[in-house]
């Protein structure tokens, strides 16, 4: 959970703004675990809710799916989006809210963020060469000799009939 009591803005005018500052350690954000959460938030009364901006930059351990090696990921958050606050007409597509107690967590909008921002397909690197398919040597760290790695596998079999 990353709150912050924004209760003051609730009863501001449209305008009046806070500066909040993020700066945690190990985060779990439901399913991602991130190394920490650094950043500053801007956040700006508008009608009927808040408007939250700001930059958030995080680390999490990845493993490549070609190495299968672990690797850390920096990414950085970019945050614009609406909280409605409590009584507030809003539409209901507005899909975060400020608590009753005038809290809010930004926990859910940063996870979001994040599952954006990794990859499909982590790579440790764009040019990993992966494993070798023979002996299952790290090719980014070893060469190995397994001819049959370069050839087609349907040759290789080819080769072993005969
Ligand atoms: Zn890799
Ligand atoms: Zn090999």
């Amino acid at each position: 959970m990353i709150r912050f009591d924004v209760s003051v803005l609730a009863k501001a005018r449209p305008g009046a703004s806070l500066t909040l500052n993020v700066d945690t350690g190990p985060q779990s954000l439901t399913d991602l675990e991130l190394d920490f959460l650094r950043g500053t938030i801007r956040v700006v009364r508008v009608r009927g809710g808040l408007l939250v901006q700001g930059i958030v930059k995080s680390q999490l351990c990845l493993e490549c799916v070609r190495c299968l090696e672990s690797f850390v990921l920096p990414i950085t958050l970019e945050l614009e989006e609406i909280f409605r606050l409590p009584g507030a007409g809003l539409s209901p597509d507005v899909s975060y809210a400020v608590g009753d107690d005038g809290w809010f967590d930004l926990a859910p909008l940063l996870r979001e963020h994040a599952w954006v921002a990794i990859p499909m397909k982590p790579l440790c690197h764009p040019g990993c060469k992966g494993l070798c398919p023979q002996c299952g040597a790290n090719l980014n760290l070893e060469s190995c000799t397994c001819e049959s790695a370069r050839i087609d596998p349907r040759l290789a079999l080819l080769k072993d009939l005969l």
